[in-house]
C-alpha cells in the first residue's frame, strides 16, 4: 500500500512537495486554510535552482512559457547611473538555465492543474499535530482528524506547525523595512530589468512575458505604520527615481504593501518525529536574494527524494538546513549592504566598491546562489 502525506499549506513550496511526492509513488493530501484560490499576488523570480527543481517535477517547459528568459540587466543608483551590468544571456551561460520573471499566480496555476482532483482540500484550517503524524483541522465539513506517514508543514512565514511543533523557536521578527509589489497595465515603453538602490530604498523592475511588468519596492519603515493610499506613498518616495520607474507606478492600479519579516533565529532541525517543515515555515527569508521560493522548490525536491528511505527525513534535514540557512543569512547581509544602507558615506562607498567590480566577479557573486543541483535520483 502507498505512504501517506499530509501536506498541510498549497502555497508553492507545499504544491511542489505535493507533486515531487505523488511522483516519488505516496499518496498525498494538501491541506489548506483558504476557501480558494484567487488570482491574486505580484511577480517571482524564479532562478536557475528553481528552475531545475522545476524540471525535474515535469513543469520546466510549461513555467518558462510563462516567463521572460534573462534581459540584459544590473544594479543602478537613483538617477539612473549603472553600478553593474550583465548582458542578455550572460547569467545562463555561467548557469546553463535562464532566470525568470513570472506571475506567482500563474505559476501556482501550474503547480496546481497537475494535481488530481481532491488531492488539495481547501477551508481547511490545521489546527493541531503531533510526532506521531495526527493533524487535527477545521474542514468544511467540520472538525476532523486524520494520520499519515509524513506530515509536511508547508504553510508560510507564520507556520502553525512551527509553532506546535517547535513551542521553543522565536516567531519571525520584522526587519524594519516595508515592502510593495506591483504588476502593470500591458507596458510598451522601454525597459531594462534592473534593481536600483538609494540611501535606505530600492526599487527592482521585472519584465513579464505578457507585456506587464513586474516591479518591487522597499523602504526602511518602522513596522506597522500607517496603511492607506499605497500608490500615493510610492509615488511620493519613487517619484523622482530615474525613468521608466515612475511611470511604472503610475501604470500599476494595485500594489501590495508587506512589513518585511524574516526567522531570525535558524531552526536547530527542520524535522521532529514524522513532521518535516519546508519553505518560509522553516526558513522564511528576506527577499534581497530572491531565493525565498526557489529555496521552498529546492526543499520540495530533496524531500520527495529521499522521504521514503528509512533515515530519509535526518537526510531531508542534514542537506536542506545548512543549505537553506546559509541563503538567509546571506540575504539579509545583502539587504543591509544594499537597500538598508543608509549612512551617505556608506553609500558612496559601496557604490564605489560595485562600479570597480570586475563585471566577471558581478556575475560569478550574482550567480553563487543559483548554482544549485537536484539530487539525481527522485
Ligand atoms: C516582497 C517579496 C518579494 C519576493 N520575491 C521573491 C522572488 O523574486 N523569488 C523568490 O524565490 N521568492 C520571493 N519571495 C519569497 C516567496 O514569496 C516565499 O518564500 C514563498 O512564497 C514561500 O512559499 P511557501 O510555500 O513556503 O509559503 P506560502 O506561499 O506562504 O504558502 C503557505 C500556505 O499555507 C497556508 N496555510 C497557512 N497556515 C495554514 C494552516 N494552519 N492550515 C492550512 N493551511 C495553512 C497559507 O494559506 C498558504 O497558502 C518574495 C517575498 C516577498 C515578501
Amino acid at each position: 500500500m502507498a505512504r501517506t502525506a499530509v501536506v498541510i499549506g498549497a502555497g508553492i513550496g507545499g504544491l511542489s512537495a505535493a507533486i515531487g511526492l505523488r511522483r516519488a509513488g505516496w499518496d498525498v493530501t494538501v491541506l489548506e486554510r483558504v476557501a480558494g484560490f484567487r488570482a491574486v499576488g505580484a511577480g517571482l523570480v524564479l532562478q536557475a535552482n528553481g528552475m531545475r527543481c522545476l524540471d525535474v517535477l515535469g513543469l520546466g517547459a510549461p513555467v518558462r512559457a510563462q516567463g521572460r528568459p534573462d534581459m540584459s540587466g544590473g544594479t543602478r543608483r537613483s538617477d539612473g547611473r549603472w553600478l553593474t551590468r550583465v548582458a542578455a544571456g550572460d547569467l545562463e551561460r555561467v548557469l546553463g538555465t535562464s532566470a525568470i520573471g513570472v506571475h506567482r499566480a500563474a505559476l501556482h496555476e501550474i503547480l496546481l492543474g497537475v494535481l488530481p482532483e481532491g488531492t488539495v482540500v481547501t477551508g481547511a484550517q490545521v489546527t493541531t499535530i503531533t510526532e506521531d503524524g495526527e493533524v487535527g483541522y477545521d474542514g468544511p465539513t467540520g472538525a476532523v482528524r486524520t494520520t499519515a506517514d509524513l506530515v509536511v508543514g508547508a504553510d508560510g512565514i507564520h507556520s502553525t506547525v512551527r509553532r506546535l511543533m517547535w513551542p521553543d523557536v522565536a516567531p519571525p521578527v520584522h526587519i524594519g523595512v516595508r515592502a510593495w509589489r506591483g504588476v502593470t497595465q500591458v507596458w510598451d515603453g522601454d525597459l531594462v530589468a534592473a534593481i536600483t538602490w538609494d540611501r535606505g530604498a530600492e526599487f527592482g523592475i521585472v519584465p513579464m512575458v505578457d507585456g506587464r511588468v513586474y516591479w518591487f519596492a522597499a523602504v526602511n519603515a518602522v513596522p506597522g505604520g500607517p496603511v492607506g493610499n499605497e500608490k500615493a506613498t510610492v509615488q511620493a518616495r519613487f517619484g523622482t527615481w530615474h525613468d521608466p520607474i515612475p511611470a511604472l507606478v503610475a501604470a500599476t492600479d494595485t500594489m501590495l504593501p508587506d512589513d518585511l519579516a524574516c526567522l531570525d533565529e535558524p531552526l536547530p532541525t527542520y524535522v521532529r518525529g514524522r513532521v518535516a517543515l519546508l519553505g518560509d515555515a522553516a526558513h522564511a527569508m528576506t527577499p534581497n536574494l530572491g531565493q525565498g521560493a526557489n529555496q521552498a522548490l529546492e526543499d520540495a525536491i530533496v524531500l520527495a527524494a529521499v522521504a521514503d528511505r528509512s533515515d530519509g527525513l535526518a537526510t531531508y534535514d542534514a542537506h536542506r538546513r545548512p543549505r537553506s540557512q546559509q541563503v538567509a543569512k546571506a540575504s539579509r547581509a545583502i539587504g543591509r549592504f544594499g537597500q538598508q544602507l543608509e549612512n551617505p558615506i556608506a553609500v558612496a562607498a559601496r557604490n564605489t566598491v560595485m562600479r570597480l567590480t570586475p563585471p566577471r566577479l558581478a556575475l560569478r557573486s550574482m550567480a553563487r546562489y543559483a548554482d544549485w543541483h537536484p539530487p539525481t535520483r527522485t
